[in-house]
């Protein structure tokens, strides 16, 4: 029993656990990380699980991260995606020391190409890419040598020069590392280190017409900042060897470490920029930040806390195998930390109006709420309480099913925080629709009057008609309907249509002065979050975070 308690502490911080033994040992003096986005488009949860890991670490052993845009890929990148990426990990809470741009190492990386060629580690190559990738092999062959491979350094230093100077067009050259091309890792076979792109950069403008690719600016990158563990996806292991390689034939000085984990996928989430961009483009969601998406400024705009979402990271551990991570766990989370938090209060989203007719006509008196039935320290506030009001129209049948408490015609409930109603007349338009209820209310079974000769089973919310505030709630579901099919499959197909539902309704007066951001727990709805963009003072936007209650107890699962 021990020992499997102690497997599963180790497994889920390996990373962890090699941090500790470099420090102790002396390889590391300093742990340094680094996060390292492509700014081609905004963070998701994905990234959020990274960021929190690579922050984390340094934070708990006195180190540093850095954050590094991997901007060498500048037909898809944009300035834009450069100051949502920052926002997304300030609100997340960290703060990095060092601000760095692959194209902040252009001329470096180019200088130690330049030593590769003169090594013979590196040759251009006027393959088209075609003929490369099927010269390239498979798992089970060899590949075959280019017939490039042994031009002279002198001609390979002059056509590379030249490739940099804008003489050819894109795709004609490549310069490529001289490895292995029977090699059993892919990696290893002669991978290209540059190509000709004549694309204008965020950041470098059109100084640049060549730009390195990922493997070999990676390493480069990351001993230049002298990151001590390169943590990345398991997808990269089989770079590892490239990642070394480049490090030692480019006689970096410091030389860091690569370490995968496992990538975080959650189930109904789309994980990747390229789809969710595609979302965006095609305008099936409002923005990266529909508080549909999985992007860290949705799940903001929906409401989610930064809190919930590191200790989500935090409680999912860090694991090298994939695995599929259920969504309720994150909404687990998000409970947890609003539960004590949230105001308390009362939302009607499909009203029906109740007249209470024994109730004096221009009476209004105000009735003592608790403010979190569960937190004493949030206080009370005072709810206005007059003739007429509005319940969900949930909340009533004409004909109920047997074991239905709510109201219906001759039923007595409780009005949350007020008095006992009966049901006494339905009142319904031409079309035989109910529009109205004429009940009375009970003056000695007032809230807290210690009422007790009768029992109601059913307790209902409302809000006092004439004060209530209009307001829309947006109620959502998973933007995907299918996830187990394949995702390149008519992606687009698989867009559920009603992601996003609308309902009207009325708050509570006391919510006057709720600003974009501010969240509550609505009675029997759930937790909403005044929508940042939409809400305004004439009519609120919610959206619900998540629903009250889910059987699902991660730490059961
Ligand atoms: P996407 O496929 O969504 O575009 P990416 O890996 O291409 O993701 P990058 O901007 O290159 O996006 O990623 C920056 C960092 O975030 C990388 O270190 C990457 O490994 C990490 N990362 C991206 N997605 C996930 C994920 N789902 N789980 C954990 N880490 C992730
Ligand atoms: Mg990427």
């Amino acid at each position: 029993m021990e020992n499997a308690t102690e497997n599963k502490a180790s497994s889920s911080n390996f990373i962890k656990n090699i941090v500790v033994e470099d420090l102790k040992s002396g390889r590391t003096q300093q742990l340094i990380t680094r996060f390292p986005p492509e700014p081609n488009g905004y963070l998701h949860i994905g990234h959020a699980k990274s960021i929190c890991l690579n922050f984390e670490l340094a934070k708990e052993f006195s180190g540093k991260t850095n954050l590094r845009f991997d901007d060498t890929n500048p037909a898809k990148e944009d300035t834009e995606f450069v100051d949502a990426i920052q926002d997304d990990i300030r609100w997340l809470g960290f703060e990095w020391d060092g601000l760095h741009f692959a194209s902040d190492y252009f001329e470096e990386l180019y200088d130690r190409a330049v030593l590769l060629i003169k090594k013979g580690k590196a040759y251009v190559c006027d393959l088209s890419a075609e003929q490369t990738r099927e010269m390239r092999g498979t798992l089970t062959q060899p590949g075959k040598e280019s017939p490039y491979r042994d031009r002279s350094v002198e001609e390979n230093l002059d056509l590379f020069a030249r490739m940099r100077a804008g003489e050819f067009p894109d795709g004609e050259r490549v310069l490529r590392a001289k490895i292995d091309m029977a090699s059993p890792n892919i990696t290893l076979r002669d991978p290209i280190l540059y190509r000709i792109s004549h694309t204008h950069h965020h950041r470098t403008g059109d100084d640049w017409c060549i730009y390195p690719m990922y493997d070999y600016a990676h390493p480069i990158s990351d001993a230049i900042e002298g990151i001590t563990h390169s943590i990345c996806t398991l997808e990269f292991e089989d770079h590892r060897p490239l990642y070394d390689w480049a490090i030692a034939e480019c006689e970096m000085a410091a030389v860091p470490r690569q370490y995968e984990f496992a990538r975080l996928n959650v189930t109904n989430t789309i994980m990747s920029k390229r789809y969710l961009k595609q979302l965006v483009d095609e305008g099936v969601v409002d923005g990266w930040d529909d508080p549909r998406m999985p992007t860290i400024s949705g799940m903001r705009r929906r409401g989610f806390t930064a809190e919930a979402i590191r200790t989500f990271c935090r409680e999912i551990g860090v694991s090298k195998s994939n695995s599929l991570v259920d969504e309720r766990n994150l909404e687990h989370f998000i409970r947890e930390d609003l539960k004590m938090k949230a105001l308390r209060t009362m939302a009607v989203l499909r009203p029906l109006k109740v007249i209470i007719t024994n109730y004096p006509e221009g009476q209004t008196e105000l009735l003592d709420a608790e403010n979190n039935a569960e937190n004493e320290e949030m206080g009370t506030r005072q709810i206005p309480f007059s003739r007429e009001i509005y319940i969900e129209s949930d909340d009533f049948m004409e004909n109920p099913p047997n074991k239905y408490f709510r109201l219906f015609p001759g039923n007595e409930v409780r009005l949350k925080h007020a008095y006992f109603i009966t049901c006494q007349e339905v009142i319904k338009d031409e079309n035989g629709e109910v529009i109205a209820l004429h009940c009375t209310y009970d003056p000695k079974t007032k809230s807290g009057s210690g009422f007790n000769e009768r029992k109601v089973k059913g307790t209902i919310h409302w809000v006092e008609a004439s004060q209530a505030i209009p307001a829309d709630f947006r109620l959502f579901e998973p933007l995907l309907l299918d996830e187990s099919k394949e995702e390149d499959k008519s992606f687009l197909d698989r867009i559920n249509p009603s992601s996003l539902q609308v309902e009207q309704g009325f708050v509570e007066p006391n919510m006057k002065d709720a600003v974009g951001g501010d969240k509550f727990q609505f009675f029997r709805h759930g937790y909403f979050n005044v929508d940042p963009k939409d809400s305004a003072a004439e009519k609120f936007v919610f959206n619900r975070i998540v629903s009250l209650k889910s059987s699902f107890d991660p730490s059961k699962a």
